[in-house]
């Protein structure tokens, strides 16, 4: 027997599959992991194909080792979904294979935890005889009375029950009564019960849209995208499908953007389902992901709850893949292969025979363009539930308020509001998209604003230590007694940060309890988790924070949420700067008024004629959809084209100009005289937008392509191009989520 091989090196050379002889005592199946020699070493592989004979001389061919595990690792759908992640990314298989396992378990880094059990090897009549005939040890008489129910005890528990039973144990080990069993034990970081009676009534809009779903858990169905408004109730939506899936005997996989930013998704889940669903995210111990992982595989869990790449979960019998906030950025993989969580949902459940949604309060306006074209099939829950109305939102003009005089960073609506809010006893949150005390450093004189010489960003000004930080390397320094360009002594922070919003607040009202949470105050492991669950329990009034506030938290009490700069994020060099901007806001907005009371809204901004702002204000999702589709067919932006770059990475700015360079000479000579050309919009060699970050230098070329079934073999040749060896480290990224 020989086994078709791909040994795990990440490399050109090596992206094929070896065979191997298979030695005649081991049982291999395909997925499962080998060790073989390789050149002089050994190395870790996975077995793709068993085969009778080889296709060459026997007696070169070498033996597989051993293997590490005895049931496949990897399932077979996966192992096509890795195929299919080679195809679109170029990458060597044994990348994409990668991605489908925790990364624990190659090179063996986790060591399996054990326990010791004990059962009797006697039938019950043979049990009650010798617990009769027993005279002589009460301890023994009590050990075989204990075990006499035939099922398995653990040792810890005997030693509780019976005092040394060590002794007495071995005793009746040694005459065959009774066997010591090791037993795996899992780890699991989450136990609890099941309570069935939190669920709801359903409300109509959600039996319709479940109606709709249900049925398509027999059947093949295109995905779904379920628009949703915030407090619309599709946690609940997603808990009946689940429920429904797991009925019929099959598993579920639901992705969140980020595990830590949804605590009360996998405690709603974790209340219903208990132990048959397992959470799979990057703050697990290794041992606990790696646990989590082999609970899904055995079939313990059948439920998995995770990030990103719990799409990649060895859930057997798929019967659904809910993507819950599927616009956010999060699914895209920053690390190669760059694949699209929303991409390989759709895939897998396609193969699988499984029923994919993808669900969002403000989709992105590639999945809701692919739902109006009818390649996904839509469904909506227009209203909140229990007919609570939408936050009633008020948008107020900055520019207006310096002109009345007033300079403050709260406009006097919102400083209003706020009062009646905290006097009435009532919560707020207030949203501030950046963090530290103040965004940068400026001369008010000649303009100049202090920039990380590595990273060539802004610096953030921090005022607890009346420091510089830059947020891509960390380097701190003073802050500056004069302009490092003009000498002049005019040099102080600008913009607004969430401590200084802190510091403003603790003096407008004092004694009243204000929580912040940016990145600063979450870096311990469970601080964003209490700080969250500090706010529901009343013990601050405020909650004040960045982006990690703005999504799926669920605040009963909250009655009013303010957005301090509201357009900082508009004026991002991105074409998606408009889409975050709307999506964020109405996130925010979102989290006011889920309780009984009503909620207000109120967006500070400098430009509050911009459409996105206007639409969020109107929380009108089609129509900020109508005016952003059409600008981007203007403006030839994706869905209507493809941005393509080639990245380019070096220790010094000429390596990577240089390769930037010559990158887009060779595709020019390979593609201006054909065609293909034609779908070509533009091409560009120049420095990245952030031209250096950790001591590197990056250059780019950028191109715009229309999209047509054609490009494909332009971008097929474009990733060979990436991988050939260059003076610069050379990455190609297809409308990556971030241009910087
Ligand atoms: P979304 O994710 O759509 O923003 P959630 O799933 O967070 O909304 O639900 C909003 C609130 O409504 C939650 O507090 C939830 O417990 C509650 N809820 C959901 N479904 C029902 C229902 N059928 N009846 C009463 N309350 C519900
Ligand atoms: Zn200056
Ligand atoms: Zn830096």
């Amino acid at each position: 027997m020989y086994a078709e091989i791909i040994v795990d090196i990440a490399a050109e050379q090596v992206d094929r599959v070896f065979t191997y002889a298979v030695p005649a005592d081991m049982a291999l199946q395909p997925g499962m992991r080998v060790e073989v020699p390789f050149g002089r070493m050994t190395k870790e592989g996975f077995v793709i194909r068993l085969k009778e004979t080889a296709d060459y001389d026997p007696a070169k061919i070498k033996t597989i080792l051993s293997a590490p595990e005895d049931y496949p690792v990897l399932l077979p759908q996966l192992m096509a979904l890795a195929e299919e992640i080679k195809q679109r990314h170029h990458c060597p298989l044994c990348e994409a294979l990668r991605l489908m396992l925790p990364a624990e378990m190659r090179g063996n880094r986790v060591r399996i935890k054990t326990e010791e059990y004990v059962r009797l090897t006697l039938t019950s009549d043979q049990a009650e005889e010798a617990i009769a005939k027993e005279t002589r040890s009460k301890k023994r008489k009590m050990i075989l009375t204990i075990l006499s129910d035939g099922q398995l005890h653990s040792m810890e528990e005997m030693r509780v029950l019976v005092k040394d039973a060590r002794q007495a144990l071995l005793y009746l080990r040694n005459r065959e009564m009774l066997e010591f069993v090791t037993v795996e034990k899992l780890r699991s970081p989450y136990a609890g019960q099941i309570d069935e009676t939190l669920d709801r009534t359903l409300t109509t809009e959600q039996e319709e849209v479940l109606g709709e779903m249900i049925p398509a858990l027999q059947k093949n169905s295109k995905p779904y995208l379920l628009h949703g408004v915030t407090g619309s109730g599709k946690t609940e939506v997603y808990i009946r499908l689940v429920r429904e899936a797991v009925k019929m005997g099959k598993g579920a996989i639901i992705l969140v953007p980020e595990i830590v930013l949804t605590p009360q998704m996998i405690q709603w889940f974790k209340a219903r389902f208990g132990d048959s669903m397992a959470v799979l995210h990057s703050r697990l111990s290794a041992g606990e992901r790696f646990d989590e992982w082999r609970r899904i595989r055995f079939g313990q869990a059948r439920i998995v709850i995770g990030a990103r790449s719990a799409v990649f979960a060895p859930v057997e019998n798929l019967g659904v893949i809910i993507v819950d906030e599927e616009h956010e950025q999060s699914y895209l993989s920053q690390s190669f292969p760059q694949y699209d969580a929303r991409e390989m949902a759709i895939s897998r459940c396609k193969r699988e025979r499984a029923v994919c949604v993808l669900a969002s309060a403000t989709p992105s306006i590639y999945s809701y363009a692919m739902a109006r074209r009818g390649d996904y099939i839509l469904l909506e829950m227009p209203h909140r539930i229990l007919n609570r109305p939408l936050p009633e939102i008020e948008l107020v003009d900055m520019r207006q308020e310096l002109r009345m005089g007033n300079k403050s960073m709260f406009s006097r609506t919102l400083k209003q509001k706020l009062d009646a809010c905290i006097h009435s006893g009532q919560q707020a949150m207030l949203f501030i998209n950046r963090r530290g005390y103040a965004s940068s450093v400026n001369c008010r004189k000649c303009g100049e604003t202090i920039r990380c010489s590595r990273c060539d960003v802004s610096m953030t000004y921090h005022s607890f230590d009346k420091t510089i930080r830059c947020h891509y390397c960390g380097a701190i320094f003073p802050v500056p007694k004069v302009c490092p360009s003009c000498e002049s002594t005019y040099i102080k922070p600008m913009g607004t940060g969430t401590q200084k919003v802190e510091e403003e607040l603790k003096k407008l009202y004092p004694g009243v309890g204000i929580i912040r949470m940016d990145m600063d105050t979450t870096t311990e492991k469970n601080a964003h988790f209490e700080l969250v669950n500090q706010f529901r329990a009343g013990k601050a009034q405020i909650l004040l924070g960045t982006q990690m506030i703005a999504k799926g938290l669920d605040f009963p009490q909250v009655t009013l949420v303010g957005a301090v700069m509201a357009d900082m994020s508009l004026n991002f060099p991105d074409y998606r700067a408009a889409e975050r901007t709307f999506q964020l806001l109405v996130q925010v907005a979102g989290r006011a008024g889920r309780g009984e009371k009503p909620g207000q809204v109120v967006i500070q901004s400098y430009q509050p004629e911009h459409y996105a702002l206007q639409a969020a204000v109107k929380q009108d999702y089609r129509l900020f959809f109508a005016q952003e589709f059409d600008r981007r067919k203007k403006a030839l932006y994706p869905p209507f084209t493809l941005m393509v770059r080639f990245l380019c990475d070096s220790k010094t700015m000429e390596d990577a100009w240089e390769t930037a360079e010559a990158i887009k000479k060779e595709i020019e000579v390979r593609f201006s005289d054909t065609p293909l050309w034609r779908r070509v919009l533009y091409i560009r060699a120049d420095e990245a937008p952030i031209n250096r970050i950790q001591d590197r230098c990056r250059a780019q070329v950028l191109m715009k392509l229309l999209n047509h079934p054609d490009t494909d073999q332009m971008l097929e040749t474009f990733q060979d191009m990436a991988r050939m060896d260059r003076k610069a480290h050379t990455v190609l990224e297809i409308n990556p989520s971030s241009l910087a």
